[in-house]
Parts: C-alpha cells; structure tokens; sequence
C-alpha cells in the first residue's frame, strides 16, 4: 500500500463569509492518481484552491515529508509550490504573452539544477512534439489543446511531488482529451508523479484515477477505488450521471 503524501482533515473553505467547503477530508497517496469529481459548483476547483492556499481556509493538510509532517494551512502559496505543489489551474494559466520555451523555463523558476532543467524541457519537448514544433510561439496562439499541454509540462518542470490538474478536458475536442489523458497516464506510471485531479467528466477520471472522492455542494459524498465506484451501477446513476 502507498503512503500518505497529503491528508487533509476537517477541511472548509470560504470566499468573504460564504462558507463553500463542509469538513472535507481526503488523502492523496504517493504515486497514485486521486481524482475529486463533483458537479459544477460542488467545491472541486476550490479544494484545489485550498491546497495551493489561495482561499481562506481552516482544518488542516498535512503533507508527509518524509522525516517530518509540513502543516499547508497557513503556509504561503510560494511556500507551497516550493515544497513541491503544482497547479494547473482551470483556464490553463500559461503566460499568454511569452514563447512556448519561456513558460516551460518560468515553470522551473524554484530550481538551480541547469542541466536537469535542460534534461525535463527536452523531455516535455519529447512527450508533446506539437510543443517542441512551436517551441519559440507566443502561448497565446496556440490551441487550446496546445495550451493545455503546455500548461501541463510547465507545471512539471517544477518536479512536482504533487500535480494539481483543474478539468484538463475542458473544452478541448475528444482526441485531444484522449491524447493528453494517455500521456497525463504515462507520467504518473513512468516518473510517479502523484495527481489530485478534477474533473466533471466522470468517466474519463475514473478510468485514469486509483481512488476517487465525490463532492456534493461541499461534502464529500463518497470516497473509494476509482475502479470499485466505476463498476457500481446504482452509484453511477445516482452520482455521476452515465
Ligand atoms: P465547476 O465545475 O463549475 O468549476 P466546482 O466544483 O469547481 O465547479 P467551485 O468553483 O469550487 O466549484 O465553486 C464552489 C462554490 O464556490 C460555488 O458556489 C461558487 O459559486 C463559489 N465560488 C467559487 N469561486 C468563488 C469566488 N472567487 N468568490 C465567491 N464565490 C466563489
């Protein structure tokens, strides 16, 4: 069984006074792909927010380093991506402005490592060759498939421990999804990054995801093997819509 790399506990969240999060708990296991599915408005991209920090939270995530456990609840988001966070928000946050390469660089700005660096932009250029081929367009012109993967590679060129993805399917045409899912697969299998992964599209997380939780308007409504919930037909009526 793999360990607990992030747990949290008790978890609520709020913009203002208006409390979106109820006592969430969930653990993220290392190596492992953890999807978190939820119709719109349940709390999915705010739980992302919560770990990040960029929403006011109480209750705690615990992220298992190893010797010692690191409290994020309070921690800065700059301290965050430091201990390894990375977030692929919704709406892909690439720098629309820059060249294809000056994002996967900026995606590497916690690191000294030169060499390596030059090693995982060349590998991102391997994965994607679509990226490789527009490596000096500016992001803004590229696709959105395109900008999805790059928004994919600059967040590892962190060297994640944790790759927080944000519906990585949305808007983007059913090839493309299955392309970017099979690579999203081959990362996770090949190097281990760990994922927390949402997304409204059930089926598609399910079968890329080991564990699934599902959010209702803030709570968590069910949590199991992503393959056990994906077999269960009156949970897949019930919840999850197919
Ligand atoms: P979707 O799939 O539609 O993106 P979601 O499950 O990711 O939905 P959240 O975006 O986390 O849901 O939103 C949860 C609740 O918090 C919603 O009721 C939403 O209106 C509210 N909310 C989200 N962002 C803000 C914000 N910046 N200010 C105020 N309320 C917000």
């Amino acid at each position: 069984m793999a360990s607990k790399l992030f747990e949290a506990k008790k978890l609520c969240a709020f913009y203002g006074s208006t409390q979106v999060l109820f006592d969430v708990d969930f653990s993220i296991h290392t190596g492992k792909i953890t999807t978190i599915l939820g119709a719109n408005g349940a709390g999915k991209t705010t739980t992302l927010r919560a770990l990040c920090q960029t929403v006011r939270t109480t209750g705690s995530i615990t992220l298992n380093a190893g010797a010692r456990d690191v409290q994020l609840v309070g921690e800065s988001t700059d301290a965050i991506v430091r201990m390894g966070v990375a977030h692929v928000p919704d709406g892909r946050g690439t720098f629309t402005a820059l060249s294809v390469e000056d994002n996967l660089k900026l995606g590497a700005y916690v690191r000294s490592d030169k060499a390596e660096v030059a090693r995982d932009m060349d590998k991102a250029y391997s994965r994607f060759p679509r990226l490789a081929e527009r490596r000096h367009q500016q992001a803004g012109t590229l696709s959105g498939g395109e900008q999805q993967m790059l928004a994919i590679s600059r967040a590892l060129m962190l060297r994640p421990k944790l790759l927080l993805l944000d519906e990585p399917s949305f808007g983007l045409a059913p090839l493309i999804v299955a392309e970017i899912f099979r690579i999203m697969r081959q990362i996770n299998a090949e190097d281990g990054v760990s994922m927390l992964l949402v997304e409204q599209n059930a089926s598609l997380a399910l079968g890329l995801a080991h564990h699934a939780y599902l959010l209702e308007t803030g709570y968590v409504a069910l949590s199991g093997p992503a393959e056990q919930i994906k077999s269960d037909e009156s949970v897949r009526r019930a919840y999850l819509g197919y």
